[in-house]
């Protein structure tokens, strides 16, 4: 029998199956549902390729789903992705490799009513190990020698020079490294990205591979978890899906990493969760808990412009301006063609999404309301956002194509709804609290409250709205984790 069996080989997994079976005594099974390669290199061109974003529409290698983003009276529906493939949504993504900041650790440290995890101290050590950080590697605060290597753009392209110089003479200072542990957080700088000569560097890529020969890790693609097994309180097995039909594999310790929407919506199905709402879906229920009741992500606001020929950046960003809960982006990948896009995102929203699943099935997808723009509060932040967006635009020989937003409050909002789109970066379905928290689903050390052998290590368990992207975090949470479980 397995000791530890990760379900989902993405950010998360990855590192969490490298770093248990780093003892020979262990022995780590991990199940991925999409395809995996042998080696970094062996992976298909639209992935390697950092400039790819999105992935192509018809790509294999992608999860689906139907959102609601928000809804006034009129329902602002789209489309999100995830990665299904080894490496998860790292090898879809826009590998910016940024850290969530001090500040949000404080937040986090206070919902949990303890510093002793996941405070910014005692998570640096476990960012520190995952990079490979070439350009500020020597500082102290820095990573010399992890498995993913962190860079900024040398020589960016014009668009973003003309985004730094613009940012500069709006009067926002240069932050050469976003990374950096002390001092302001608000600034234009470079984005460190995970990347090597154009290609992304996946946990896959870094982690995973590299490892695949050890005796004790054994790493199965192709292979869909559908519900987890459960023996009175404990986890017992998962029942999987694949080319030659289903299987039941048991295990001492079942860890879900299938990502914040797959992790809720398999503890949901093996019947983990508002008991009413499994119960109408006939459900049998192991255990009542509030899995996916409450999740945040950064809602973004597009504006569009023409500035000259484009000239082919080596990621989908080059610079970012930072502004407490504020990001802006200028992409350098034209998601229209000869059309350029400047993203304007909230970081920190109070505004509170929902999942729950629509049927039992797993082929069907579960109900997503991001619930976007629902707290006056962001419709105020996003709204001087795209005032200071504007405000920077006009700073570059921009010709804007997206229509102004109208001065009145009431017009603005109705704007800021037709404008709207997602930053794809939704977490907390499962978030992390203390046992008497009715908000949360596991404790401090991802342990699923109120079951045992069962934990999520995702981005899925995060309490608080992140400042940055949550790729280096996910990282960061599976280092952590892998390191007490190690203890
Ligand atoms: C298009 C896109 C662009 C993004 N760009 C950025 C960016 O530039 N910077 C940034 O910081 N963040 C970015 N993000 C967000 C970031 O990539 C994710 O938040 C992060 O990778 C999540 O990691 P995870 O381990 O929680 O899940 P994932 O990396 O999604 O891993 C989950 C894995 O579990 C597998 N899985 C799911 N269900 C099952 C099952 N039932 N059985 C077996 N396996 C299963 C999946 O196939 C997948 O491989 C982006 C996301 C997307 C989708």
């Amino acid at each position: 029998m397995t000791d530890t069996l990760i379900v989902g080989g993405g950010t998360a997994g990855c590192v969490l199956a490298a770093r248990l079976s780093e003892n020979p005594d262990h022995t780590v099974r991990l199940l991925e549902a999409g395809p995996r390669w042998l080696a970094p290199d062996g992976f298909p061109a639209e992935l390697l390729d950092a400039t790819r974003l999105p992935v192509g529409a018809d790509a294999l290698w992608l999860w689906r789903y139907p959102v609601t983003l928000a809804d006034d009276g009129v329902a602002i529906t789209g489309n999100i992705v995830r990665g299904k493939v080894i490496g998860g949504s790292g090898a879809v993504n826009g590998s910016y490799f940024a850290r969530a900041t001090a500040a949000d650790f404080a937040a986090w440290s206070r919902e949990l009513g303890s510093s002793k995890t996941w405070s910014f101290d005692s998570v640096l050590p476990a960012y520190c190990r995952s990079e490979r950080d070439v350009d500020f590697g020597d500082r102290p605060w820095h990573g010399r020698s992890g498995p993913i290597p962190v860079r900024r753009s040398m020589n960016p392209v014009p668009l973003s020079k003309q985004f730094a110089t613009a940012c500069a003479a709006v009067g926002f200072p240069a932050i050469p490294d976003l990374n950096e542990v002390s001092g302001s957080v608000d600034g234009v700088g470079p984005v460190p990205c995970n990347t090597e000569g154009g290609n992304r560097v996946s946990t896959a890529s870094g982690y995973l591979l590299p490892v695949l020969d050890r005796p004790n890790l054994t790493v199965q693609a192709d292979t869909s978890v559908v519900r987890i097994r459960f023996r009175g309180p404990r986890a017992v097995g998962v029942d999987v899906l694949h080319d030659d039909g289903t299987e039941t594999l048991w295990a001492d310790h079942i860890v879900l990493s299938a990502g914040a929407i797959e992790s809720a919506t398999l503890l949901l199905r093996s019947g983990v969760g508002n008991a009413e709402h499994l119960r109408a879906l006939g459900i049998p229920v192991v255990h009542s808990a509030p899995v996916g009741a409450w999740f945040t992500d950064h809602p973004e606001i597009g504006l569009d412009y023409q500035l000259g020929a484009p000239e082919r950046a080596t990621v989908p960003m080059e610079y970012v301006l930072g502004l407490d809960d504020i990001e802006i982006r200028p992409y350098t990948v034209a998601f229209t063609p000869g059309v350029q896009h400047l993203g304007v995102a909230l970081m920190r929203p109070q505004s509170a999404g929902v999942l729950r699943l629509r049927a039992a099935d797993p082929a069907i997808p579960p109900m997503i309301e991001h619930r976007y723009l629902s707290a006056e509060h962001d419709r105020t932040r996003l709204r001087a956002a795209v005032e200071t967006a504007s405000e920077v635009l006009q700073r570059m020989p921009a010709h804007v194509r997206t229509e102004p937003m109208p001065g009145p409050p009431r017009a603005a909002d109705a704007w800021l709804h037709a404008n709207l789109a997602t930053s794809q970066h939704l977490s907390g379905t499962c978030r992390m609290g203390p046992a008497d928290d009715d908000r949360a689903v596991v404790d401090e050390l991802c342990r699923v409250h109120g079951l045992t052998g069962l934990s999520v290590v995702d981005l899925s368990v995060v309490p608080v709205p992140l400042s940055r992207g949550p790729q280096a975090t996910t990282v960061m949470i599976a280092e952590n984790v892998a390191d007490h479980l190690r203890r």
